[in-house]
């Protein structure tokens, strides 16, 4: 499952280590061995590594940018 979630400072991300920060928004899902399965491991990504693994992107909308993440 993923689900869009909101930091409370205390997340690191499990892809590239960094900590999301406070009120930043990260995804959560499950995961094994890099794919999604419902009975994977709980991992949290930041929005840079959701972009980077297709999970996330910026749309550009009424000239800002808008995060959305893929979820069902
Ligand atoms: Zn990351």
């Amino acid at each position: 499952m993923r689900q869009g979630c909101i930091s409370s400072g205390e997340i690191h991300c499990d892809a590239c280590q960094s900590k999301i920060p406070y009120l930043e928004r990260y995804l959560s899902i499950n995961e094994e061995d890099g794919v999604e399965t419902a009975g994977g491991e709980l991992q949290h990504y930041c929005i840079n590594c959701c972009i980077k693994k297709g999970y996330a992107l910026y749309r550009e909308e009424k000239g800002e940018k808008v995060l959305t993440f893929f979820t069902e």
